[in-house]
C-alpha cells in the first residue's frame, strides 16, 4: 500500500475536523432541546430561512456572508465557526502526532465528543445522553477493533474498558452521594455518571479515577479563583445598596457544572494520565 502524502493527510484531517465540528454544533444545539439532530436542516435562528448547500459549508460560509444571514442580515454567532476551526485544528495536531491510522482517529472522535459535554455543560447545565452514549458505544467497540490491529493504543483494552466504565461511573456516583450529604442537596446530576461511563470505557479504570481527581482539582481552582470573587464581590456592592434586605441572607454557592471540568480532565488525563500516575506513585 502507497502510504498518502502527508500534506494530503493533512488536509484530509482539517476538513473531516471541520465537518466534524459543523455536526457538533447541530448537537449542541439541538440535543438540549431534545431535537433531532437528523432533520430537519439547518435554518437561521432569527428568520428561520432554511441554510442552502453553500450557507453550510463549515468556516467558509460564515466567513463569506461576513457572519450575517442572507436572508434577514442578523449577525450568526462566531460561536459556530470557532468551534469548527478548534475542532478542525484538534484533528489536525491528532493526524501530526499519531500518524493517519485508527489511534488518530480514535483520538479526534474522544476529543470532538467531550467538547460537545463541556459545551452543553457550560450553557445548560446538562449533558446530553446522546454525547455520553455515542461515546461509550464508540469506545468499547473501538477497543475492539483495536485489539486486532498493531498500534499502541492510548486507550483502554476491551477487558479494562469494561471495567473502566463501571470504576469511572461508580466513583463520580460516590463522589456525588458524598457531595450530597456535605451540601445537604443534589450535588450532581446523572449526567455526570453516564459521562464518567463514557470516559472509564475509554481510559480503563486507572485513568477513569485519575479523570474524577484532575476534573476535581480544575474545579475546586476555577471556583476559588472565579466563583467565589465574583459571587463575594456581588454579595458585597449589593449589600452596600441594600444593607437589612440582603444583611442576613445566606452565601448561596452556585451550581458548579462538574462536566466542564471532568472533560478537558479527560483528555489531560488520555495524553499524560501515565506520567501522573508514575510522579504520584513515586512520592
Ligand atoms: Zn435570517
Amino acid at each position: 500500500m502507497t502510504p498518502v502524502p502527508h500534506l494530503l493527510a493533512q488536509i484530509y484531517a482539517f476538513i473531516l475536523g471541520a465537518c466534524a465540528g459543523s455536526f457538533l454544533n447541530v448537537c449542541v444545539h439541538r440535543w438540549p432541546r431534545e431535537r433531532s439532530v437528523i432533520k430537519p436542516r439547518s435554518r437561521c435562528p432569527s428568520c428561520g430561512n432554511q441554510l442552502a448547500w453553500f450557507e453550510n459549508i463549515p468556516i467558509l460560509s460564515w466567513l463569506a456572508l461576513r457572519g450575517r444571514c442572507r436572508c434577514c442580515d442578523e449577525p450568526i454567532s462566531p460561536e459556530y465557526p470557532l468551534i469548527e476551526f478548534i475542532v478542525a485544528i484538534g484533528w489536525l495536531t491528532a493526524l501530526n502526532h499519531y500518524g493517519f491510522n485508527f489511534t488518530a482517529l480514535r483520538v479526534a472522535v474522544f476529543g470532538t465528543t467531550l467538547l460537545g459535554v463541556a459545551l452543553t455543560d457550560a450553557k445548560h447545565y446538562l449533558i446530553p445522553d446522546g454525547f455520553t452514549l455515542f461515546g461509550f458505544m464508540f469506545a468499547l467497540i473501538t477497543s475492539v477493533i483495536a485489539f486486532f490491529r498493531p498500534e499502541t493504543q492510548p486507550f483502554a483494552t476491551p477487558y479494562d474498558s469494561l471495567i473502566g466504565a463501571c470504576a469511572g461511573a461508580g466513583m463520580i456516583a460516590i463522589v456525588g452521594w458524598l457531595g450530597e450529604v456535605v451540601r445537604k442537596k443534589e450535588a450532581m446530576g446523572l449526567g455526570d455518571v453516564t459521562l464518567m461511563a463514557f470516559v472509564g470505557a475509554a481510559l480503563g479504570p486507572t485513568k477513569a479515577l485519575i479523570t474524577v481527581f484532575v476534573g476535581a482539582t480544575l474545579g475546586a481552582v476555577a471556583f476559588g479563583l472565579i466563583v467565589i470573587p465574583v459571587a463575594m464581590v456581588r454579595r458585597g456592592s449589593s449589600r452596600e445598596q441594600t444593607e437589612l434586605a440582603l444583611g442576613s441572607a445566606p452565601f448561596e454557592t452556585p451550581l458548579v457544572p462538574f462536566g466542564v471540568f471532568l472533560a478537558p480532565a479527560a483528555l489531560l488525563t488520555l495524553f499524560w494520565g501515565d506520567s501522573l500516575l508514575a510522579w504520584i506513585t513515586r512520592t
